[in-house]
């Protein structure tokens, strides 16, 4: 009997608990609330010492919040970002990871590595029904934009990236412009025309932005003109297209067209990165910033609807291997407040200066080894040392915020007189995406440096990178370690199905 009565009860137990258990999981599947509206930023080449050093500088300079944004998340993590091919990525592989949820290597868009098809959460996400845009302050056809629509082999194969683009159901797309292939010919105004015969509507500049509707089933938004990047935040002028732009003109769209769908919106500071290929720390912080800005535009956004939007901050890798400190326990980001401007723009300042007009190209010649008539010769009188730091002191702050030493200035000396007797490109210094003078350069390294911000080199690190979540379901985020965890965490939070038929 006591035996009967004990299997009973168990028996019992069981079916209360599976069945309890059951109507918690349901009631539990119910209840758990979606992201209709998700916010997908990646600010490339942003490691945690940008962030940080940019706030630093920030507070030195008031020259940003002293408190960037995203920073202050409920959720902040951190996430490590190697390739399948390297422990440092490039943002083809880095981008690859955070759409698809797979790693690759270095150079792939969109596929694995045996180069085959992978799918990417802008796919998953118009499968569910939601519309789709990528933002991006650089090209268009960029690695990290392109990660969320492409499918190519080789990340330059700007031909076929920019076809997938225009063959894509992305409904709004922003950037810069179009990058080109040298070896096709084609030029970027080739691929809007090419997306204007597919009957997508094209939009030049912050002006032009007025005229989008939600009328319009497809919509590019480029900068003023067909650029390649938009330009620096602290080189922006009155009328300049900036990155929280494009932001705020594809919330109007998406929202007007998939208020009841929902949407996914992925944006890109594509020009952390570029800043820190220079080693050139204000422009970097700048960006960070600038990227800071368009997400006061996703949270003013947030704010409207704060139980139906999600909001991921991360970067593919860091740029630049930089530190804080200047190796005797200071930093001095006060110093920084004296520079004006980006590298490249003090370069090409610098250029037309004091540097020789270059000389008249011949028809069909390229490049720049033209030669002038001898009765043509253009009047030039190379510039002073004087009229030279004068340059350096008004534009980068040097002997006026920033003390330089005796065998500092020295160096530039040199430096200055063979600026002006050296052969064409020898005083060239050469990064990934910009060529400056040798001078302005190490007049930028030596600012930074002597304000405590050291660089590394001018290329990616394998650093972790920081992950920043605010909005539905957030702590979901607060285990994620790895870089492919993101893009599957924001599929199970915004209902999207991630197993696609390829
Ligand atoms: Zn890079």
């Amino acid at each position: 009997m006591r035996i009967t009565f004990r299997c009973l009860y168990l028996v019992l137990t069981m079916i209360f608990m599976v069945s309890n258990t059951h109507s918690s999981y349901a009631k539990r599947a119910k209840k758990e609330p979606q992201a209709k509206y998700v916010f997908y930023l990646i600010g490339d080449g942003m490691g945690i010492n940008e962030v940080a050093g940019a706030e630093l500088y920030n507070q030195a300079t008031g020259k940003g919040p002293d408190q960037v944004n995203f920073r202050h998340f409920p959720v902040v993590t951190f996430v490590n970002t190697f390739s399948a091919s390297s422990l440092v990525t490039d943002s083809a592989a880095g981008g690859t990871a955070l759409s698809t949820g797979t790693r690759t290597y270095n150079g792939a868009l969109g596929v694995d590595s045996d180069r085959n098809y992978i799918s990417n959460i802008a796919e998953w996400a118009k499968a569910s029904g939601a519309g789709v845009g990528v933002a991006t302050s650089v090209g268009i056809n960029h690695a990290t934009p392109a990660s969320f629509y492409a499918h190519v082999n080789d990340r330059n194969s700007y031909d076929a990236i920019s076809r997938q683009l225009i063959s894509s159901n992305i409904d709004f797309a922003a950037g810069a412009g179009f990058l080109t292939e040298r070896k096709t010919g084609l030029d970027a105004v080739f691929y809007e025309q090419e997306a204007r015969g597919e009957g997508i509507k094209v939009f030049h500049g912050v002006e032009d932005f007025k005229n989008v509707s939600t009328s319009y089933d497809r919509v590019i938004c480029l900068g003023g003109e067909n650029i390649g990047e938009l330009p620096y935040a602290v080189d922006r002028k009155e009328g300049d297209t900036a990155l929280s732009d494009f932001v705020s003109t594809g919330i109007d769209y998406l929202y007007g067209r998939y208020e009841d769908e929902g949407f996914f919106f992925m944006i890109e500071g594509g020009k952390i990165d570029y800043a820190g290929h220079n080693d050139d720390a204000v422009s970097c912080f700048q960006e960070v910033n600038d990227l800071a800005a368009a997400i006061d535009v996703v949270l003013a956004f947030y704010q409207e609807h704060p139980d139906e939007t999600l909001i991921v901050v991360t970067a593919d890798h860091e740029t630049g291997g930089l530190m804080l400190g200047a190796g005797e326990y200071i930093m001095n980001p006060e110093r920084l407040a004296g520079q004006n401007m980006s590298e490249n723009e003090l370069t090409s300042k610098f250029r037309q200066a004091y540097m020789p007009p270059p000389p008249p190209q011949r028809r069909g010649q390229r490049g720049g080894q033209g030669m002038y008539p001898p009765q043509q010769q253009p009047q030039w009188t190379p510039p002073t040392w004087d009229e030279v730091k004068a340059f350096l002191k008004d534009n980068l702050g040097l002997w006026d915020i920033v003390p330089v030493d005796k065998k500092t200035e020295e160096r530039f000396h040199e430096m200055y007189k063979s600026t002006f007797t050296a052969k064409e490109g020898e005083n060239d210094v050469r990064s990934l995406y910009s060529v400056n003078t040798r001078l302005i350069s190490e007049a930028v390294l030596y600012l930074n440096a002597a304000a405590g911000y050291q660089w590394s080199f001018g290329s990616h690190s394998g650093s972790p990178v920081g992950l920043y979540v605010n909005g539905v379901r957030a702590s979901e985020f607060n285990s994620c370690d790895e870089n492919i965890d993101i893009p599957l965490i924001i599929a199970r939070i915004a209902g999207y199905d991630t197993k696609l038929n390829n």
